[in-house]
């Protein structure tokens, strides 16, 4: 099936041009299928498919076919079920982070995308797969013109819903750190690991089980940090629930006083504590952050049911532009935004260069104006932690005289903390980057000299823990 799927890509161009072809004699035929019934027609339609889609694209028969915006790779041989990829995880090779064995299906779509007529995936994102529709034929649906996508017109002009909305509206250089939940269930745990922030960051994102490992709930967390005084940014992972849950979940973040969402496709299940636990992937990133969107501006769930009141959210996402397919990286960049993103934390930078070089795509391709990007930094305590990162956590890329200088410093703990200081400082001169996300798990306690010694707040006082002339001023 590899073998074939490959060469799917290999003859895009020309497997688009069937395709096409296809199309319009599917639609010719509508009358003639209406004379016959389109129910009648409906099972000897999807058989054919299936044989023959099956054996070109090892396709699964989801019902909403994708392949002539995904470069004729079929997304649902994604194990994490992306239809709106790259995910951030690809490793260097272009090998999927989670079977290292085969290359990404986006890395192989990208490619077969460059052979077809708009030579680039579309940054139109793709709707969710309905799995009621599993089974049956797609083809009967572009014979009736069925197929949906996801809206993707511009967010409406809203008041802001944050004061981190405010402060990244203001052009203020923002600082965001990450906080990691607790393994309890004592509200007290999750105000002792706040020490190191106040008085250092404007707001915490609070992970959704980061790396596949149970902790408390980052709506749990968020609201514990609203209580402290501190803005959360509450992130929600795609993995572990479906639309129903995540869209209640995002309602009672709302009622609870929690604005800023982080939507996220998820790591890997095998990559944490319950390998055996199922990954959900009902939505993406992207079909997550058009359903929040929608919630939102239309006052809807994704069903088209009424909210008698819609949340106020300010909606961000996750980006990565160290990993490969680099040129797909803007494209997918794109596609959060038309999903809703207004700001995204980028995947821990430790090449100045190549985010120089990805700065001056998104320029170029003016993004910078239509999001918010803060890009994520963190201090590496040893050249043995920062290979682990290199090694274990999807889409991490470290260069190797990064490894090499901690193996040469006295205390390779200063030396991580004062790469990092470096690094933010020369983060804060390019053009178009709002900010900083600081990543420090297990290392905390270095947040508020990295912060001071950099100077990244400029004299002003952050949000949490002193932000109130800073809020004044933003009034
Ligand atoms: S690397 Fe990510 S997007 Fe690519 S196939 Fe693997 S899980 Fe899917």
């Amino acid at each position: 099936m590899l073998v074939m799927r490959k060469w799917a890509v290999r003859h895009a161009g020309f497997l688009e041009r069937i395709y096409r072809a296809l199309a319009r004699i599917l639609r010719a035929m509508l009358p003639v299928a209406r004379a016959i019934g389109l129910e009648r027609l409906e099972r000897p339609m999807a058989g054919a498919e299936r044989a023959i889609k099956g054996f070109l694209f090892d396709c699964k028969m989801c019902g909403r076919c994708s392949l002539s915006d995904t470069g004729m790779s079929c997304p649902m041989n994604c194990p994490k079920q992306v239809r709106n990829g790259p995910c951030g995880g690809v490793r260097a090779d272009g090998t999927c982070e989670v079977h290292p064995d085969m290359r990404c299906v986006w890395v192989e779509g990208w490619r077969g995308s460059q052979l077809m007529s708009g030579h680039q995936l579309s940054a139109t994102p793709n709707p969710p797969v309905e799995y009621n529709l599993a089974g049956s034929s797609s083809w009967m649906r572009l014979m009736t013109d069925e197929d949906a996508r996801v809206d993707s017109t511009p967010a409406t002009v809203r008041p802001a819903a944050s004061n981190l909305e405010r402060l990244l509206a203001s052009d203020a250089f923002v600082v965001t750190a990450e906080f990691s939940p607790p393994d309890s269930a004592d509200p007290a745990d999750v105000r002792a690991r706040l020490a190191p922030f106040a008085g250092s960051v404007d707001a915490l994102n609070v992970t959704d089980a980061s790396g596949a490992n149970c902790h408390m709930s980052s709506l749990g967390v968020s609201v514990l940090l609203l209580q402290a005084g501190c803005e959360p940014v509450m992130q929600i992972s795609c993995r572990d629930r479906n639309r129903i849950a995540i869209q209640g979940d995002i309602l009672g973040a709302a009622a609870l006083g929690v604005r800023n969402v982080v939507c996220l496709t998820g790591d890997n299940v095998a990559t944490g504590d319950h390998p055996g636990a199922k990954h959900v992937g009902d939505l993406d990133a992207v079909s997550l952050l058009a359903t929040a969107r929608t919630m939102r501006d239309e006052g809807r769930y994704l069903s088209g049911r009424k909210l008698v009141a819609a949340p106020q959210l300010f909606l961000g996402g996750a980006d990565n532009p160290f990993a490969p397919p680099l040129d797909a990286r803007v494209m997918r960049l794109q596609k959060k935004i038309a999903a809703g993103a207004q700001f995204v934390q980028t995947q821990y930078c430790f090449d100045i260069e190549r985010l120089q070089q990805y700065m001056a795509r998104i320029r170029d391709a003016g993004l910078h104006e239509q999001v918010r990007i803060l890009v994520g930094v963190g201090p590496v305590g040893s050249a043995k932690t920062a290979h682990w990162l290199r090694t274990k956590v999807p889409g991490v890329h470290i260069p190797d005289g990064i490894i090499a200088r901690l193996e040469r410093a006295a205390d390779s703990r200063e030396e991580g903390r004062r790469f990092c200081i470096d690094l933010i400082q020369q983060i804060r001169e390019i053009p178009g980057v709002a900010g900083v996300h600081i990543m420090a798990a297990r290392q905390e306690s270095l947040v508020p000299s990295i912060v001071a010694e950099s100077g990244v707040l400029d004299g002003r006082a952050p949000l949490f823990g002193g932000g109130q002339a800073t809020l004044a001023a933003l009034a």
